[in-house]
């Protein structure tokens, strides 16, 4: 069985073509800048040498995705030889509100539940939605998958996801918290449970996605019991432009200080703070452990701050939990910062952590990196967002 899986930004789209057999990617790519001038879609197959850039208008989604399929059959750089050949198409969706605790066909009913999810991400929802849309234009035949970022965290207790807000915003407005990176988080405590021979029922473990944007999951007994995100992307973890948790009452106090409206301070929360805010370096962690690396005291402020904040969340986890087996790095910065993943285990020797300074000297492959006494696991395991959403799309058209 092939399965295409889509992931579907508001000018951008990611695509992965996946034989569930053998769970080789046959084909892939990216399209950037849709509806603006200059998109390009940048394909890949399996094969095939170097990547195929097409630069061509597109308006929108649909042709976009119009352009991905002529890519995924060309005779030249195509991944298969007839669309017939993809059986089922998997979409990420970011959230799913509290109406999705798991992936699902898609149905007239799963579109109009999802366009009731719109106003809890709008940046986000309406694109996935659109691609969803196309899909079924383009290839009216073949079922559609919804997979969201938020399904895996429906587990979480009352206790965990209510906020101490009046109780009637929770009820009016559905002000809770949601958390994100599901997919993820479930991908890699599954590889954990494989990893360590385990079963994951046995298991307390802790997921640290670390990309551009970063998130924790508590996993305990293979459930989500906590996450760092809340009703946005925004709670939790520093993050590449994000602030993660501050103390509310800054927002009026910065909004009245710098005459800004509401579009204005969602703007310095999201796209100016983070490690960008305080390095003033770049959002991207790279940078800023080159410019730490030559002496920016800025650079190295944000490196501290980012880690501190996921040593809290480490050890708060481990609290609610009543203790961790296994705690794992995922995503750009957890997967090859070893630098990173050294900082933020370091002083949690206390909770039996003990991070082997030479396994852990390594990036993007999945590996064991604590040392051989050490109580608590650390693992490094490149996440697979992709064939997470390919095997859920299989398993629900089986
Ligand atoms: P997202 O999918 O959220 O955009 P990624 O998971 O791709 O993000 O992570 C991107 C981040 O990972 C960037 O900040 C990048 O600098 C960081 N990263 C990637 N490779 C390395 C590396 N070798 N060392 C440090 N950071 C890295």
């Amino acid at each position: 069985m092939k399965v295409l899986v889509i992931n579907c930004g508001s000018s951008s789209l990611k695509y992965q073509l996946i034989n569930m057999e053998n769970q080789e990617v046959l084909g892939k790519g990216l399209v950037e800048r849709i509806g603006i001038e200059g998109s390009v879609l940048k394909h890949e197959a399996k094969g095939v040498e170097g990547k195929v850039v097409i630069e061509q208008e597109m308006k929108d989604h649909k042709v976009a995705l119009g352009l991905v399929l002529d890519a995924l059959v060309d005779e030249k750089h195509g991944a298969v030889k007839e669309l017939s050949e993809i059986s089922a198409v998997g979409h990420r969706v970011v959230h799913g509100g509290e109406k999705f605790n798991g992936s699902v066909i898609i149905t007239d009913e799963v579109m109009a539940a999802m366009e009731e999810c719109v106003e809890l991400a709008p940046l986000h929802n309406p694109a996935n939605i659109m691609g969803i849309n196309a899909i079924k234009e383009l290839m009216p035949e073949v079922p559609n998958v919804g997979v969201f970022d938020t399904a895996f965290h429906q587990t979480m207790p009352k206790e965990a996801y209510l906020y101490a807000l009046p109780y009637e915003l929770y009820e009016e407005h559905g002000v809770r918290r949601y958390g994100f990176h599901g997919t993820s988080h479930r991908y890699v405590s599954e590889r954990v449970s494989a990893m360590l021979g385990k079963d994951l029922k046995d298991l307390k473990v802790i997921t640290c996605h670390l990309g551009n944007g970063a998130s924790l999951a508590a996993i305990d007994g293979g459930k989500c019991v906590d996450t760092s995100m809340g009703l946005t992307p925004l709670e939790g973890l520093v993050m590449g432009t994000r602030c993660g948790d501050i103390d509310p009452a800054i927002i009026p106090f910065v909004m009245d200080k710098e005459g800004l409206d509401t579009k204005g301070i969602n703007n310095v929360l999201n796209k100016k703070s983070g490690v960008l805010g305080i390095s003033g370096v770049s959002s991207d962690f790279r940078d800023i452990e080159n410019a730490a690396g030559d002496g920016n005291e800025r650079a190295d402020l944000a490196l501290k701050i980012f880690d501190r904040r996921v040593k809290k969340y480490i050890a708060s986890y481990a609290a609610v939990m009543g203790g961790v087996d296994a705690i794992v790095f995922t995503a750009g910065l957890g997967e090859n910062s070893a630098s990173n993943r050294k900082e933020i285990c370091e002083g949690l020797e206390f909770m039996g952590v003990k991070v082997d300074a030479e396994k852990n000297n390594m990036r993007g492959k999945e590996a064991v990196v604590s040392a051989d006494d050490s109580k608590v696991k650390v693992l490094v395991i490149p996440t697979n967002e992709e064939l997470m959403i390919a095997k859920d799309t299989q398993e629900l058209l089986k």
